[in-house]
């Protein structure tokens, strides 16, 4: 983005004389325009700024949020300015007024995006040499051969070197499909945004043809477009952005609710092993067919039959078992977002009234 992003700097002060500074760096093609943003802090929004209380910083960007429809990159400027001054004034660094700091280091990742490979082989030559270990492969822009041909001499030349692959929206539907498997052959950590944001059914529809977490950027900018993409089944996971999100407050919901809608590996090892502690079974010892022979009571099963996490044919073993017991096929739901589905409240309501 070097060059491609002129930045908006906003200023504020409280009475007591604390400074606090935010910044807004707009991208054109991605959220929106200096101007605009320097338009919707300069009309829009300073009048529901000016005068008001440091302690009201919620209201104001409530407030902020009314009075201009986007314009994300102005509310997050706004928030930064707001945070900051409130540090000032009382002490605090900003990261205890967002709840605490969680690390002092992340890995950082660098963008290969440059048309002239030779230039960017010498870039990550030099990275590599700083330390540097993932790099984000920008494509999409100049051919799959191009795209393949570097994907296969950065595996080669730089094997520790962990790949992420991002399209930008690149590639028409068509060309996803029949591209995506061949890059994922080369296990990125992912592959983001391959297609339009809006196109949330071709995200779904790729997402089952590889094997690598499918990202959505574009896609999902606030919590609202994060529900679609979920109701979607449009994405594996997200990136989180303060300019896309409008703040940082709004970023930290969005990453708390991917974080509630999807487990970690980890996460779900932890509560594997908390569960074996709990009941005193090993996890890979326990047969829901036993407890499904001795249950004595009906019950309702909720399974996609094209789940990833846990094949269909389980929840048939089971069935098969349980005096009373009915599968619910549901197409598209994927393992959890069964969970948020409306037909399966539905009829796990119609089942238990008709119990009573
Ligand atoms: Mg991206």
């Amino acid at each position: 983005v070097e060059g491609a992003i002129e930045v908006v700097l906003l200023r504020l002060t409280a009475e007591g004389g604390a400074v606090g500074w935010g910044e807004a760096a707009p991208w054109v093609v991605f959220t929106g325009s200096p101007e605009a943003t320097l338009h919707a802090l300069h009309r829009h929004i300073r009048p529901h700024v000016v005068g008001r209380k440091l302690k009201d910083r919620a209201a104001i960007m409530a407030d902020a949020a009314h009075a201009v429809a986007h314009a994300t990159e102005a509310k997050a400027a706004l928030e930064t300015a707001l945070l900051d001054v409130t540090g000032h004034a009382v002490g605090l660094p900003v990261h205890a007024l967002l709840g605490g700091k969680c690390r002092d280091e992340i890995a950082l990742s660098c963008s290969i995006a440059n048309p002239d490979w030779a230039a960017d082989r010498q870039l990550l030559q030099r990275l590599h040499a700083d330390g540097v270990r993932i790099v984000k492969l920008k494509t999409g822009f100049k051919g799959h051969a191009f795209d393949l041909m570097r994907l296969e001499e950065i595996r080669r030349d730089w094997p520790q070197v962990a790949i992420r692959v991002d399209y930008n929206q690149g590639l028409q539907p068509h060309e996803a499909i029949a591209r995506l498997p061949e890059v994922a052959a080369f296990k990125p950590d992912f592959i983001e945004q391959p297609v339009a944001a809006a196109n949330l059914t071709t995200m779904a529809r790729l997402r089952a043809r590889i094997d690598v977490p499918l990202l959505a950027d574009e896609s999902v900018f606030g919590p609202e477009d994060l529900m679609r993409a979920i109701e979607a089944g449009a994405c594996d996971g997200i990136s989180v952005k303060i300019m896309k999100a409008g703040g940082l407050m709004r970023a930290q919901s969005v990453a708390r609710m991917a974080d509630r809608l999807q487990f970690t590996p980890a996460v779900a090892e932890a509560f594997v092993r908390a569960l074996e502690q709990q009941s005193g079974f090993r996890h890979g010892e326990v047969d829901m067919r036993v407890a499904a022979r001795r249950a004595g009571f009906p019950a309702l099963l909720f399974h996609d039959p094209e789940d990833r996490s846990s094949p269909f044919h389980n929840s048939e073993l089971i069935a098969a078992e349980w005096a009373g017991a009915r599968i619910v096929p549901c197409p598209g739901r994927g393992h959890l977002r069964i969970l948020s589905t409306p037909y399966v409240h539905q009829q796990t309501a119609d089942f238990f009234t008709a119990r009573r």
